[in-house]
């Protein structure tokens, strides 16, 4: 009986700023279809005939005009919501769109907008509704990830700033798959799931990516009108990271704040710049459709990301291959923070003061299920370390690699690659994640 449900279409209709918020696990699916009127998910339409699949999801079906719209499947949670924010953040994106406006025609800065908030107040969201938005104007933003944790264009523990130039994928959301943008994004290894945890490392990281993405914005005006969208760790909107907030406000030189959810943050943030003309303080109000999620949703959240960059998505699968490499072959290194003790050193070396630092890391059994970013720098055959360590940390990655096996007996290390090839004698850094496939 039930399957018989399933397998029928269901007809919902919603009237204009109605939305239809609707929850699905990963190991089912349904498919919506408009059939009239118009529609959004997050920003991005639905077009009136297709179908469209969706696993995985938490999601609003939105619309500005009234729809009626059918779904064939279970949803785990299913309702009509009469209030949304939806307004605010429509009126926020044409603010933002004035912004980029105005420097075409006389001068000025392109938005570089920072949206911050506590957990799970839909911040992540907001990005997405307001770079689509940008892209219905024919924009080509920059949507700027500095949150280690969740991974949204790859795996998570990264740092990624990614131009797009069209409507996210209704299907599959921000994915790690490369055609989902003519540009593939660029990634910062950090390692961690948690910025606070490194945050010496982390602010290196960030200068990094600030410098990279000033050049491209120098080379490349229609992405600089466009400007930056910068979605921004939870531990960034805690009091006790004050430092952190204010130094990457102006290491990207944000202009536009919002602050999603939480009145006191907003409160302090305004306060702190109100003399600072150039940079506008937001406040914006958290869907009631923003769910949460605890650490094992989270979890699970990770391990879809790296499952999705080895094996595709629904959509579009992808086939890894397995290499055996000899232990001789692979060079990896761990980016660790901190000093080396005074006591370690030989009596009369003056203490050198050392923010991060590379450790090689022997293959062991300790790593299988660990993950390993593929750098692009060549291993050399004499070291220098201090040389070494700066080319290394905030270099180009060529992808990652997934520890499979260890064979401490033979010397060999089975690693899963996103293609085939000899893995070149490049540098490997090792991420603190493991991912078990399931
Ligand atoms: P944050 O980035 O602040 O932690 P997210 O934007 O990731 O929060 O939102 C948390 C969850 O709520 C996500 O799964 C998101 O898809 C879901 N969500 C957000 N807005 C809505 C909505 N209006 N209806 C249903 N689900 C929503």
């Amino acid at each position: 009986e039930d399957i018989e449900e399933e397998s029928k279409w269901k007809e919902w209709e919603l009237k204009k700023f109605q939305e239809f918020r609707f929850e699905i696990d990963f190991t089912s699916s349904v498919i919506i279809k408009l059939t009239k009127g118009t529609a959004e998910i997050f920003g991005a339409e639905l077009a009136i005939g297709i179908e469209y699949e969706i696993r995985g999801q938490k999601v609003a079906v939105f619309t500005w005009h009234g729809c009626t719209f059918e779904i064939k499947g279970k949803c785990d949670v299913e309702y009509i919501a009469d209030e949304t924010p939806m307004m605010s953040y429509l009126n926020t994106h044409m603010a933002i769109e004035q912004m980029r406006c105005k420097i075409e025609k006389e001068g000025g800065n392109e938005p570089r907008v920072m949206i911050v908030g506590p957990p799970d107040v839909g911040k992540t969201t907001l990005s997405k509704i307001l770079i689509n938005y940008a892209v219905k104007h024919g924009r080509t933003p920059l949507f700027v990830d500095i949150n280690p944790s969740e991974g949204t264009v790859t795996i998570p523990s990264t740092l990624t700033a990614t131009v797009i130039d069209k409507p996210i994928d209704i299907e599959e959301q921000l994915s790690v798959l490369p055609a989902k943008s003519s540009m593939a994004p660029l990634t910062y290894f950090f390692g961690y799931l948690q910025s606070a945890n490194k945050l010496k490392l982390y602010n290196k990281l960030l200068d990094k990516l600030s410098e990279t993405i000033q050049k491209k914005m120098d080379k490349d005006s229609v992405v600089r009108y466009s400007g930056l969208i910068i979605s921004t760790p939870n531990d960034l909107s805690n009091n006790s990271n004050w430092d952190m907030f204010t130094s990457v406000i102006e290491k990207f030189r944000v202009n536009v704040v919002i602050v999603v959810g939480h009145e006191r943050l907003y409160s302090d943030i305004n306060k702190f710049y109100q003399d600072n003309n150039e940079i506008a303080v937001v406040k914006l109000t958290k869907s009631g459709g923003v769910v949460n999620r605890d650490s094992s949703y989270r979890r699970i959240i990770q391990n879809y990301k790296i499952k999705e960059y080895f094996y595709g998505t629904h959509k579009c699968e992808l086939a890894p291959y397995s290499v055996i490499v000899s232990f001789s072959d692979i060079y990896i290194r761990t980016i660790e923070q901190g000093i080396a003790p005074s006591s370690a050193l030989p009596i009369g070396m003056e203490r050198k003061v050392q923010e991060t630092r590379l450790v090689n890391v022997e293959p062991s059994e300790d790593l299988v299920n660990s993950i390993l970013a593929l750098t692009n720098v060549d291993v050399k055959e004499t070291e220098n370390d201090d040389e070494e360590d700066d080319i290394l940390i905030g270099t180009k990655l060529l992808g990652f690699v997934h520890v499979t096996n260890v064979d401490v007996e033979k010397k060999k290390i089975t690693l899963l690659c996103p293609c085939h090839g000899r893995i070149p004698k490049k540098y490997m850094l090792l991420a603190d994640l493991k991912w078990i496939e399931t």
